[in-house]
């Protein structure tokens, strides 16, 4: 289904991707001249990951929601494009956008001030704020939204993101664009203390007018996004089905590359992985954890010796030994220390989960393990493992966290979505009025994600597809 929409539309959902405006959970859709939309397929499994989407990967969708053509699933969401289109015959696209600080905003459920010059046209009159992190599944739920957003162009969804509406696909990207330059601006002024007569400068509505009559065509913004779509890199990773030694090697580098990309770890941290045959465990060494080489991994017996490889394991494996042979389900264990869940960790903070991409790393059992240490002493480790029970996350105060799975996949996943997690946790809490808390997801949302949402392994895949090309690989 090669169209001028289905161009446009590829090409903003990969630009919004490479903007860090939407994320795995990116959506779109067109309205075609037939009446029929065009949308982007629900993520998971094996689909591609928005940055790298292409016209082949679409869905052509009738106006009674039957899919008729494509591969791929439905979005949960597409219930409230096809209302949308319904109602405003105007629109003809729809951006699903998840700008983190926005979030941040609709968490505090602090409103947003008119503070940037076209953007304040989105806050006259307020901008609407619908849910509470419930999906948009379903015809009862679409007409609520639409309701909800009524003639307006964008609306924010706590605990999922922005949706905007606009006559092209450009016009739908450039205000999910906006409504974050406006949320970033916003955090900025919200630091400073209030000026001596108790007032921000803001744009007045009349000025907001003005401008917004004589800003730049949404049309001009198709250029842009095409550029930023072209400039997209990606680095694939290894076979995540391969439990052979080789293969789990490969895997440990490609989650180290991963982590030290997003300034997880460094030198000093660990990643672990049992060994196919259970005798022991493969665990990293310390150098430049974003340049380790598989052969320089350690193996390490279940009782402590390093078996073979050219660099010694830290003394941080009998940590490791000791949850491995506590947990026998576990296969992979990361160790981190992380910025801000480890500043968090140490306010006495409890991460709770904001954000519905992988809300279940922040809603998960954590436990900590209060004694300033490096965990080397039988003593601490004792402690360590006497509260670890059947956690998921142990974070040792003061120095940092480990997350425990199934695959080295979907505990560096969880390191990473906690990081999310916690820079959203410390964002809503800053901005929150006083006195009030952000808006947590409820344990009725909570319980069906897992059924709503993609798993560890299709975030790994889109986290992946962050990844700048290596060098040289053209
Ligand atoms: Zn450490």
């Amino acid at each position: 289904m090669s169209t001028p929409e289905a161009g446009d539309l590829v090409q903003v959902v990969r630009a919004l991707s490479a903007l860090r405006l939407g994320d795995l959970r990116l959506a779109a859709s067109v309205r075609l001249p037939s009446g029929h939309v065009l949308t982007t397929p629900r993520p998971g499994d094996a689909r591609p990951v928005p940055g790298e989407l292409t016209e082949a990967d679409l869905l052509e969708i009738d106006p009674d929601g039957r899919v008729i053509g494509g591969r791929w699933p439905a979005p949960l969401t597409i219930a409230a494009d096809l209302e949308l289109y319904r109602r405003r015959p105007g629109i003809g696209a729809v951006v699903h956008a998840q700008p983190v600080t926005a979030l941040a905003f609709a968490a505090a459920g602090r409103p947003m001030e008119p503070l940037t010059h076209t953007e304040s046209t989105l806050l006259y009159p307020a901008l609407p704020v619908h849910g509470r992190g419930e999906a948009i599944a379903g015809a009862a739920a679409a007409r609520a939204f639409a309701d909800a957003l009524g003639d307006r162009p964008v609306a924010l969804l706590p605990s999922q993101g922005s949706i905007a509406v606009g006559a092209t696909i450009a016009e739908a990207g450039m205000l999910s664009h906006q409504v974050e330059l406006l949320a970033r601006v916003n955090e900025v002024a919200a630091s400073q203390p209030l000026p001596a007569d108790g007032h921000r400068r803001t744009v007045p509505e009349t000025d907001s007018a003005r401008i917004s009559a004589q800003k730049a065509p949404a049309a001009d913004f198709q250029d842009f996004f095409d550029a930023v779509a072209d400039e997209r890199t990606s680095r694939p990773g290894p076979d995540t089905g391969d439990t052979t030694e080789a293969g789990l090697r490969r895997r440990i580098v490609a989650a180290c590359e991963l982590l030290y990309h997003h300034g997880l770890i460094q030198s000093l941290e660990h990643v672990s992985v049992r060994l196919p045959d259970r005798s022991g465990f493969l665990m990293t060494p310390r150098r430049h954890l974003g340049r380790l080489r598989p052969e320089e991994i350690a193996v390490v017996g279940m009782d402590g010796t390093w078996r073979s490889g050219p660099l010694p394991p830290p003394p941080f494996l009998w940590l490791h030994r000791d949850m491995l042979a506590a947990r026998p389900e576990v296969l992979a264990i990361v160790h981190t220390h992380q910025l801000l869940v480890r500043g968090l960790v140490m306010a006495g903070a409890v991460i709770r989960p904001l954000y519905r991409g992988g809300a279940q790393w922040a809603a998960a059992r954590a436990v900590v393990h209060e004694t300033p240490d490096l965990l080397f002493n039988p003593d601490q480790r004792a402690a360590a493992l006497a509260i670890l029970g059947d956690a998921v996350v142990m974070h040792e105060a003061s120095h940092g966290s480990d997350f425990l799975s199934d695959t080295v996949e979907a505990a560096t996943v969880g390191a990473l979505q906690l990081e999310r997690q916690a820079r959203l946790w410390s964002l809503a809490t800053r901005l929150a009025p006083e006195g009030r808390e952000p808006l947590v997801l409820g344990a009725d949302v909570l319980a069906r994600l897992a059924d709503e949402e993609p798993d560890d392994l299709a975030w790994w895949r889109y986290f992946r597809s962050e990844l700048p090309a290596r060098p040289g690989s053209g």
